[in-house]
């Protein structure tokens, strides 16, 4: 059926809402569902065209599926990028990145902090494949520059990092791959495009798990790969061969989870700033890392690329007999009553986990050290919740330290 051409430079919220509807004959306003393995055929004949892909259409929801595509086409447009590709989770977008666009021989330069798994993907997997990866501190661009080696094909990184909150400079980056015949790629799960558009910085491939914020309420797996039509085709090749697709069912999820993805930022970005500057005065925190703080190193970086700081933040603590260890920051998890202890974000709810003993876990001490990971620090996903409410929770922590809040 014929659809409206949508008119040219919407806003990234309009797009959240607009970009890529689907309407089949029905005429449904919202985008249908199509939860379908397969397709069929009006003849043996129409069979045999699409399978020969002399027509366009539908053949197994492994190649396409109708509900997925336009989960596709929006995130693209929010994006600004050429074309998107969604897997089944963000693990299996990655992956399916490297695999897809690398060699045996290549070399990956990363930033340390990344996602925990990710770096077993370096490790046990792409070295088996010969493919090398040198990790160097996010914002250290020097130490990035020195790791480049002629064989290097990827700068990799999440910005801000996870847990601690330190800013990449896309920008710079996306220029010292370039001049290197790299390409830079940028996770982009903490921000999302309503705060952060990566390729508009330079950046050539954006990774998501839509599992976080896409979804916004902790529902579904899932993941995404933008970029270049050209460089997205051999994604698609690998994921159509590889068969890690997403569900039609999740991607209906996460197309509901995006035409409110603006608003949300917006407010978990709200909550967390709110939380921070109110953190930062309390008795038993030692540190707040959040690059909305003006005292963030590079807050006038984050600033610069994002239009919020996002709803991530990390604390340190430390008991009323001065003890900053494994036991203060379990009793401080433990003392909250609101807040939901586990290790995923991006939720409506609020979160809190300890990443030295969970998601950083399996790290060992010396590189634990090195990237920050103190036995003291939680990191806490800030949700939707009234802010009264989470500094109560927050309160509640202090005050098993030994302490009282202001
Ligand atoms: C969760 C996460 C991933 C992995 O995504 P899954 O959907 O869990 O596979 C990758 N990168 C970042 C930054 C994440 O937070």
């Amino acid at each position: 059926m014929s659809e409206r051409q949508l008119p040219d430079d919407l806003s990234v919220e309009t797009l959240a809402i607009r970009a890529a509807q689907l309407h089949t004959d029905e005429m449904s306003h919202s985008e249908p569902l199509f939860l379908t393995s397969s397709f069929v055929y009006d003849s043996a004949a129409q069979a045999a065209a699409r399978f020969a892909g002399e027509q366009p259409g539908n053949v197994y929801s492994r190649f396409t599926n109708p509900t997925v595509a336009v989960f596709e086409q929006r995130l693209a447009a929010m994006e600004g990028g050429e074309r998107c590709v969604a897997f089944a989770s963000g693990m299996a977008a990655i992956t399916a990145t490297f695999l897809a666009l690398l060699k045996p021989g290549d070399h990956i330069v990363s930033s340390r902090g990344v996602f925990g798994t990710t770096n077993v993907i370096y490790e046990k997997y792409l070295k088996k494949f010969g493919i090398q990866t040198t990790l160097v501190d996010l914002a250290d661009i020097a130490a990035w520059r020195a790791a480049l080696r002629p064989e290097t094909r990827f700068l990799y990184l999440e910005t801000p990092s996870n847990p601690l909150a330190e800013i990449g400079d896309i920008r710079e980056l996306a220029d010292l791959a370039h001049a290197h015949g790299a390409e830079l790629i940028v996770d982009n799960c903490f921000c999302s495009p309503a705060l952060q558009q990566p390729l508009s910085l330079g950046a050539d491939i954006v990774i998501h798990s839509a599992t976080k914020y896409l979804d916004g309420q902790g529902r579904c797996l899932g993941g995404a790969v933008v970029g270049k039509a050209e460089r997205m085709q051999e994604v698609y090749s690998f994921l159509r061969a590889t068969g890690a697709a997403m569900s039609p069912f999740n991607a209906w999820v996460f197309l509901k989870g995006l035409e409110t993805l603006p608003l949300r930022m917006k407010a978990h970005s709200a909550n967390a700033l709110a939380l921070a500057q109110w953190l930062v005065q309390q008795p038993g925190i030692g540190k707040v890392h959040y690059a909305g703080l003006s005292d963030h190193p590079q807050h006038a970086l984050a600033q610069a690329q994002q239009s919020a700081f996002g709803g991530v933040l990390s604390i340190e603590v430390q008991d009323s007999d001065g003890r900053a260890d494994r036991q203060a920051a379990w009793r401080f998890i433990d003392a909250t009553r609101l807040m939901s202890i586990t290790a995923n974000l991006g939720d409506a709810k609020s979160t809190i986990t300890h990443p030295a003993s969970t998601t950083h876990g399996r790290i060992d001490e010396a590189e634990k050290r090195r990237s920050g990971i103190t036995e003291s620090l939680i990191r806490i996903s800030v949700g939707l919740e009234a802010i009264d409410d989470l500094k109560a929770d927050m309160a509640r922590g202090i005050a098993a330290l030994g302490l009282a809040a202001r």
